[in-house]
């Protein structure tokens, strides 16, 4: 099949579809097979791999994927272009498309339907930007057994998500993240890739998916409540904000001095900022909350 990833080509489907593109449900079509190229190429597809993708669009993406994966899931919410993909893909075994909200999605009923028989599961998805956060906590705080994430999202995003502690970037997201996952940036994507172009930069990073988060969390529900606290806001010092928060934090017994004392027992300066704490710090001071 001809490849859809061209500016000439994602354009003439458009008109033979009489489509109008929506802004609102994020919809910028990769159209550099260039970016696409590199994008696969750090993807660790093995053979009896299979792929999800989210919002495939016109099919730019899926088409390469399908030349890789054993098995394509490919869950879009608009279903104007669902004849499209199925036009264009009627002729190909291995994908399947589904018109949903990825956000609404029963992530175990769909690997039970559509994944049973395949090996390891990569993701990987040019996402809508206004959701990229929610859908990347669903995976991740999911059971959906994924290998791997590969994802173009906006670059500020990418870079929050990479962030090393000290930086601006660097906040719960970061932390969130970095528990489930190690982040590599793969590549830096012009707006001029995309049919129409976004008015923010975009970036392509992969997560790796870790097998135990980096230092062992006790219990990982304290550990996400303590991160949140912490960065809640991001001018107050660590002290300020888990004062404001000691109900929730099981510390309301504590007046200020004693919460000065816990901070530092847990080896952390009280009027340190969130952003500077490494992950182990956040770890042990979760551990240290009863
Ligand atoms: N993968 C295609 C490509 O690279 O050309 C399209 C990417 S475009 C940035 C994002 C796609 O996600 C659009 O097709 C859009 O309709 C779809 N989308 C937006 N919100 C979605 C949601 N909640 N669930 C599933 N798909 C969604």
């Amino acid at each position: 099949m001809e490849r859809i990833a061209t500016v000439q080509r994602t354009k003439a489907i458009l008109n033979a579809y009489g489509l109008q593109l929506k802004k609102s449900l994020g919809q910028h079509f990769m159209s550099d097979p260039r970016i696409l190229q590199k994008m696969l190429e750090a993807v660790p597809f093995q053979p009896g791999d299979g792929a999800l993708e989210i919002g495939p669009g016109i099919g730019a993406l899926t088409q390469y994927l399908s030349d890789r994966a054993e098995q394509v899931v490919a869950v879009e919410i608009d279903q104007r272009l669902i004849p499209v993909l199925r036009d264009l893909f009627k002729d190909v075994q291995n994908v399947s498309v589904i018109n949903e909200d990825f956000l609404a999605t029963d992530l175990t009923q769909l690997k039970e339907n559509h994944f049973s028989s395949v090996g390891r599961i990569h993701v990987v998805a040019n996402l809508p930007y206004y959701i990229t956060t929610p859908i990347l906590m669903k995976i991740l705080e999911s059971d959906f057994p994924w290998q791997t994430i590969t994802i173009m999202i906006q670059k500020e995003v990418a870079d929050r998500l990479a962030a090393t502690p000290g930086g601006k970037e660097y906040g719960s997201l970061t932390v969130s993240a970095q528990f489930y996952a190690e982040i590599e940036p793969v590549c830096y994507v012009p707006g001029s890739a995309f049919v129409p172009p976004p008015n923010v930069e975009s970036a392509v990073i992969r997560l790796t998916k870790r097998e135990h988060p980096p230092v062992p969390v006790e219990d990982p529900r304290k550990f996400f409540l303590l991160v949140r606290t912490a960065f809640a806001h991001r001018r107050k010092t660590l002290l300020n904000n888990i004062q404001v928060a000691k109900q929730q934090l099981g510390l309301g017994t504590l007046d200020r001095d004693a919460i000065v004392q816990w901070i530092e027992s847990c080896g952390v300066n009280p009027s340190a900022r969130a952003e500077t704490l490494a992950f182990e710090l956040f770890a042990k001071m979760a551990s240290k909350l009863s």
